[in-house]
């Protein structure tokens, strides 16, 4: 589903050069779910960046669902993206002074879908994610659980084949991160969505099928 090829990302200024990624390959299957980990700075957001097609590499190759990417104009790459990846945050990214609903119905404004057919999709994503009963709240008005489930009801809106997370459990206590964590896992394993998720947590980390470390950025297993 996801097909790195020896991927190296350089950040470059006047002064400073930053090797955030060496070399790396890795295969994502469809249906996979899959952890990665690693220190602060080893590369870890700039790799599901790159995967989500928001960053370029400096070097290397990038296939999603069998497309290359590579030779996609910004139009087609933001459509493209807005059909394949759903991505949530650490920090929610939830716009303060939209209704839930108007929240998760915001990736369907790019597509050519009516009113009706916006806030029915955005209905049903709210109720996988256990939160029908919370559509006309204000994000404020919400815990950090619901918070993050209002942000997964928005990354799955559009029925995406791969969900990017960077830690997405991070701002929770374990009670509302496991909560979240299982929703991943519900979705992983019922609708057969690939997950990639960046996490500092060993323990989520080991509830999905397989576990990439990072270290300056290189793989270490
Ligand atoms: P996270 O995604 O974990 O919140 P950030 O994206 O805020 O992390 O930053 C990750 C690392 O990248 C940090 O070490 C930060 O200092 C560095 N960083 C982020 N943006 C820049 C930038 N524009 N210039 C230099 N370093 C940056
Ligand atoms: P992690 O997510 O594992 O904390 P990052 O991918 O954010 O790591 O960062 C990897 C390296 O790239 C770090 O050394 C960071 O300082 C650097 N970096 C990240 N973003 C930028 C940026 N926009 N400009 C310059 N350097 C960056």
């Amino acid at each position: 589903m996801i097909r790195l090829q020896n991927i190296e990302k350089v950040y470059r200024t006047d002064t400073i050069e930053t090797q955030a990624l060496n070399n790396i390959s890795l295969n994502v299957a469809k249906g996979e779910f899959l952890s990665i980990m690693g220190p602060s700075g080893c590369g870890k957001s700039t790799l599901l960046n790159i995967m989500g097609l928001l960053d370029a590499p400096t070097r290397g190759d990038i296939r999603i669902a069998e497309n290359s990417t590579s030779q996609l104009s910004d139009k087609k790459l933001a459509q493209f993206r807005n059909r394949q990846i759903g991505f949530i945050f650490q920090s929610y990214h939830l716009i303060s002074d939209l209704q839930v609903l108007d929240n998760v119905e915001l990736p369907l404004l790019y597509r050519k879908s009516t009113a009706r057919e916006r806030k029915e999709l955005a209905s049903a994503a709210l109720g996988k994610v256990g939160l029908s009963n919370r559509i006309k709240h204000f994000p404020t008005q919400l815990s950090g659980g619901q918070k993050q489930r209002v942000a997964i009801a928005r990354a799955i809106v559009g029925k995406p084949q791969i969900i990017l997370a960077d830690e997405p459990t991070g701002n929770l206590d374990s009670g509302m991160g496991n909560e979240v964590m299982e929703i991943l896992l519900h979705l992983n394993r019922t609708e057969g969505t690939t997950i990639v998720m960046v996490t500092h947590d060993e323990q989520m980390a080991r509830k999905t099928h397989r576990l990439v470390r990072l270290f300056d950025g290189a793989q270490v297993q």
